[in-house]
């Protein structure tokens, strides 16, 4: 097995405002060092959906794109960090949102995971996948899809062949509600608010690192493995 998919990573927090490529990025960590990626987001959904008390609780929260409060995630996230897969690493997404959250994993990795040998034993590190504020307008405000067949272009950056139609089947495509020009500055605006905080902790740890965003998919990957393979307990 490749040493990567088999020796401890260690926990990897990821931030980035929408449209950055967190997600994409999410992934390609994932698969590269065969390590679960972990979203709060998700798991809220999960408990939504099954009716648990949790998900009673945030339900109402959620649909109005309000914060849960920080107390109702934390057993949440702890029962689910101390499930096998995690043993060697972790990225977590979505989490955490807000610098009490940031102190609380700290927190956590210190009482639980250090004194048990065979746990991925440091901090977490935390990459911010920067991108010009321009820059996440047009592609965000760019963002078309296919109602019919749901493939993405961008009107700017990777426009279809015939203006406005699905190079595969025709279809007229469409903004989706949440990537209009005002409600795309909102979520910006909200992000940067709730994230300030959190990337402020880290840099104050000095466990902040930046990655250039605004560069191809690969050459960002090839950045944040750099990055994780300096902080790895490995390394
Ligand atoms: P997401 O899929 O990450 O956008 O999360 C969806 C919703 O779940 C958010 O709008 C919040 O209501 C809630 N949520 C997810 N993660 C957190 C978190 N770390 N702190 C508070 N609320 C969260």
């Amino acid at each position: 097995m490749a040493d990567h998919t088999s020796r401890s990573i260690g926990p990897i927090v990821l931030l980035g405002p929408p449209g950055a490529g967190k997600g994409t990025q999410a992934k390609l960590i994932a698969e590269h060092y065969d390590i679960p990626q972990i979203s709060t987001g998700d798991l809220l959904r999960a408990h939504v959906k099954n009716g648990t008390q949790l998900g009673a609780m945030a339900k109402d929260i959620m649909a109005r794109g309000d914060l849960v409060p920080d107390e109702l995630l934390y057993d949440m996230v702890a029962e689910r960090l101390r499930e096998a897969d995690c043993s060697r690493g972790f990225i977590l997404d979505g989490f955490p949102r807000t610098a009490a959250q940031a102190g609380w994993l700290d927190a956590y990795f210190e009482h639980e995971v250090f004194d048990k040998p065979n746990r991925a034993r440091c901090l977490p590190i935390v990459i911010r996948i920067d991108v010009d504020y321009n820059d996440l307008l047009l592609r965000l405000t760019g963002r078309r899809t296919c109602p019919v067949c749901g493939h993405i272009y961008n009107v700017h950056l990777q426009p279809p062949r015939v203006d406005e139609l699905c190079d595969l089947d025709g279809s007229k495509l469409v903004t989706r509600n949440d990537d209009r020009e005002d409600v795309i500055r909102e979520r910006l605006q909200a992000y940067d608010s709730q994230t300030r905080p959190v990337a402020e902790y880290y840099a104050r740890k000095g466990r902040l690192v930046s990655v250039a965003g605004m560069l191809p998919v690969d050459q960002v990957s090839q950045q944040i493995f750099q990055e994780i393979e300096r902080h790895a307990p490995g390394a």
